[in-house]
């Protein structure tokens, strides 16, 4: 049988000694037990630690996460191990119940370049030259950013939303390199970019991927899209964290190369282990913020709730909802429950 440390000390030897994975058992066997008397759910961001995917209900990206977060019904409580601009959308979309973030250390560097009354200045100020312009603005935003935006987006829907906005005037909010990304995709508008940008991915550079590719023929370059253009430049194929897995597991290559936050390849690597992963990744500091003592802290203390006020989270929502109006036919594909992430 292959036992929880198996599974960890072939991402990181050094890191998941027996003494430091043995002691995760009993706690995992707690927050299971804990889950139950509070009728809760985990949701887990694929770039959290890999520990915590052992007592995720479901695993994925952000639009993936929300989606999974409208759907929860039986559940009074929703334990949301990803960043706090997650969490709040999980309450975004789903008011009744009752959202945890187990550690208030979970931000986001990029989601804290853009305020709510920023963005309502340069909107205000470009419509001036622009009457029809729109605000399109990555999940990775905090509700009042959201609620200023006539769509959000994710990094695998980015390119369709904006190409089914009405306007041909886009403010897009907050990655630039995202930005980018889609001005490549969407020649026929105009993007604006803000000034954003992820300190994670923007760390990653071409010559670390190079070096990759150089020892490795054959291998595969998945890049996200909020890595610089000229790391962008380098991929197979640009894919979102979800888009990744999906590639990974429909590719005949043995050999991949995730270009992304490190969690991403440890999921990879545990849930299609036939296959091998290198790293051209980067840590982040946020994600990886939630351990699994802070989520039996959550549970038992019930904290920390996220909570959002009402007038800010309906018009956020109508910006959450307008995405997914627009990409409606991936709903089903977009969310990643475990039992898919482990065939
Ligand atoms: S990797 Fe970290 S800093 Fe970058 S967007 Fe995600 S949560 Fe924010």
């Amino acid at each position: 049988m292959t036992t929880l440390y198996d599974k960890l000390k072939v991402l990181d030897p050094e890191y998941y000694t027996a003494e430091r994975v043995r002691p995760y058992e009993d706690t995992i066997a707690r927050i299971h037990k804990l889950k139950k008397e509070r009728n809760a759910v985990v949701l887990a961001h694929n770039y959290q630690r890999p520990e915590i995917f052992e007592i995720a209900d479901y695993t994925g990206d952000s639009l993936g996460l929300s989606l999974m977060a409208a759907d929860v019904r039986d559940a009074d409580v929703i334990v949301f191990c990803g960043v706090h601009f997650m969490a709040e959308t999980a309450k975004i979309v789903n008011p009744e119940k009752t959202v945890l973030l187990p550690n208030l250390a979970a931000g986001c560097s990029l989601a804290d370049t853009a305020t709510g009354p920023d963005v309502a200045a340069r909107k205000a100020e470009l419509k001036q030259t622009y009457p029809d312009l729109q605000v399109v603005t990555y999940v990775n935003t905090t509700a009042d950013v959201k609620a200023e935006s006539d769509a959000c987006c994710t990094s695998s829907n980015a390119v369709s939303v904006v190409r089914a906005m009405e306007s041909d005037h886009i403010l897009f909010v907050p990655d630039q390199n995202l930005a980018r990304h889609v001005a490549l995709n969407v020649p026929e508008k105009t993007i604006i970019a803000w000034d954003g940008f992820c300190y994670v991915h923007h760390q990653i550079t071409p010559e670390s991927v190079l070096a990759m590719r150089n020892q490795i023929p054959g291998i595969k370059i998945l890049v996200h899209p909020e890595c610089r253009d000229d790391v962008v430049a380098l991929a197979d194929a640009a894919l979102s964290t979800t888009g990744m897995i999906e590639y990974a597991q429909a590719s005949d290559a043995q050999n991949f190369l995730a270009v992304t936050e490190c969690g991403l390849s440890d999921m990879l690597q545990i849930n299609v282990p036939e296959k091998t992963f290198y790293r051209a990744c980067k840590i982040c500091r946020f994600m990886k913020a939630i351990s699994l003592d802070d989520v039996e802290q959550a549970l038992l203390g019930m904290k920390f709730e996220i909570e959002v006020d009402e007038p800010v989270r309906s018009r956020a929502r109508r910006a959450i909802e307008r995405m997914i109006d627009l990409t409606g036919s991936q709903r089903d594909n977009l969310a990643l429950p475990r039992n898919v992430a482990d065939e």
